[in-house]
This record gives C-alpha cells, sequence and structure tokens, in this order.
C-alpha cells in the first residue's frame, strides 16, 4: 500500500498548499482518503480523476470535503463523462462514477453545500456512488479493507484505517485527546496523525491535538511509523517533530505534499 500526501494544510491552506487529501494505492484500488479544499488538483499530478475507485471522508468540516464539488463537477460535465450517469447503463461505455463514502449526516450536508454554491442539491450524489457508512462497518474496497472508530471532535468524525493482506494505515481524523484512537490503531504499521496545536486550545471543549499529544497518542498505540500532519506551515515544523519525537520515543516525520510513504510488501 503506498500513501501520497497531497494537503497537509488544517482548516485553511498552506502558501500553494491543500488541505486534507491522501491518495492510497493498493489492492488493486485507487482511494482518496478526504477531500478538502485544493486537493482535487493535487490530485490530479499524480492520478486520473476518473481513476479513483473510491473516495472515504473522515467527517464533514469544510476543510475535508470542499473539493468534492469541483470534482463532482468533473465527472458529471467533463466531455469524456458524457453523458451523465444515473444509476449506470450496465452493457455501455459507462462514465467514471467513483464510490464515495461518507459519515452520516453526510447526504444532508452534500445537499446544503451544493445548493448555497450555486449547484444542483443531488450534484454530488449524481457525481458519485454514495454509500453512507455506519463507524461501526468494515467495507471492503476491492483488496482494501477500510474501518472506522468515531473520535471526540467539534462535529462526529471518524479515524480511518486502510488494510491490505494485514498491512495498516490508521489516519487520526481530527481529534482531541482520546483513548479510542490508540486502541483502533494499536500495533498499526502507520499512524497518520492530527498535529494542530502549538499549544492545548485556551477555552471550550478540546478538538484537535498538540505535536507532543500525537507522540504520547503514537506511544501508546505502539505505532511502528508515525506521521504528523494537519499542521500550518505557521508552526515550526522542526519544533512539531522534536515534541512529537519525544513522546513518541522514536523518529517522527511531518507530512509534506508529495510525500509518499509504503505500508506492507509492495
Ligand atoms: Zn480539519
Ligand atoms: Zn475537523
Amino acid at each position: 500500500m503506498r500513501i501520497t500526501v497531497l494537503g497537509k494544510s488544517p482548516a485553511w491552506q498552506d502558501a500553494d498548499g491543500a488541505c486534507s487529501g491522501y491518495l492510497v494505492e493498493g489492492g488493486g484500488q485507487v482511494v482518496l482518503l478526504d477531500c478538502g479544499p485544493g486537493v482535487f488538483a493535487k490530485l490530479r499530478r499524480f492520478v486520473d480523476y476518473v481513476d479513483v475507485d473510491a473516495v472515504v471522508i473522515s467527517h464533514l468540516h469544510a476543510d475535508h470535503i470542499l473539493d468534492l464539488v469541483p470534482y463532482a463537477s468533473g465527472l458529471r460535465y467533463a466531455p469524456r463523462q458524457q453523458p451523465v450517469p444515473v444509476g449506470g447503463f450496465p452493457g455501455t461505455d459507462s462514465p467514471a462514477r467513483p464510490r464515495l463514502l461518507a459519515p452520516p449526516g453526510a447526504l444532508e450536508a452534500f445537499a446544503g453545500l451544493c445548493t448555497a454554491s450555486g449547484m444542483s442539491a443531488d450534484h454530488i450524489e449524481l457525481a458519485f456512488d454514495v454509500t453512507v457508512y455506519d463507524p461501526a462497518d468494515r467495507v471492503e474496497l476491492g483488496g482494501l479493507t477500510a474501518r472506522f472508530q468515531p473520535v471526540p471532535h467539534f462535529l462526529p468524525a471518524n479515524a480511518v484505517e486502510l488494510a491490505e493482506d494485514g498491512a495498516r494505515m490508521t489516519f487520526s481524523s481530527d481529534c482531541a485527546p482520546n483513548e479510542a484512537l490508540c486502541e483502533f490503531a494499536a500495533g498499526t504499521d502507520l499512524l497518520l496523525i492530527e498535529a494542530t496545536l502549538p499549544r492545548p486550545e485556551r477555552d471550550g471543549e478540546r478538538g484537535h491535538l498538540t505535536p507532543e499529544e500525537a507522540g504520547e497518542h503514537g506511544a501508546k498505540a505502539g505505532a511502528r511509523r508515525l506521521v504528523l500532519t494537519h499542521y500550518s506551515d505557521e508552526l515550526d515544523v522542526a519544533w512539531a517533530v522534536e515534541e512529537a519525537g519525544r513522546a513518541f520515543g522514536g523518529p517522527v516525520d511531518a507530512a509534506h505534499e508529495g510525500a509518499t510513504y509504503q505500508v506492507g510488501a509492495r
């Protein structure tokens, strides 16, 4: 399984960057994990968007879903994608219609997002084969298996695991410190974990991790490899890596656009 970072910015993009988006290739599948602002353009540097088998969404914050709108436009309006697929036409030359696995509440969120931006309410649903997953589900995507774990955040969010033949990558989604992620990620080959905050939130509900907390979660999980993400280019990355590394007790990588990570044999 190969993971390519398309975007690692937090809720606002780095200079020339993109928000949450990771390309995962393995098990005969091309999977896009999250589709935040800027991700569609970055995706096109690496693969043809019609060749993506599935898009998996961790949660419904803007920085994880907004580029579903232009992605849907490409799938519906690109000349090579005509006619517009509705339900597929077996036996004919069907345009690409990737699967879209999205959390509960997604259909309402997508309809609101599309209508508020002048598109039809079903713009995303017409472009993608949408499945609203239950976080308790285990979803087979060709030779990959997707699993989910609810994690505490400002709205319902799910850590996501993609596994191929026992090789596992775990994505934290956005989350406050929590035990559930450590248990879900126990023994994972690669934990891609958010490290958004230079310091814990000053007041109110917690929703994100510091680099030190990201390192602690990696250590508790016994992750073989730890990669920090969802941090701004306004954060001192050397400081973040050092903080996380001390807590993790081993070397830590900081995700950057175009970085690739190999998990498992291939
Ligand atoms: Zn986010
Ligand atoms: Zn979020």
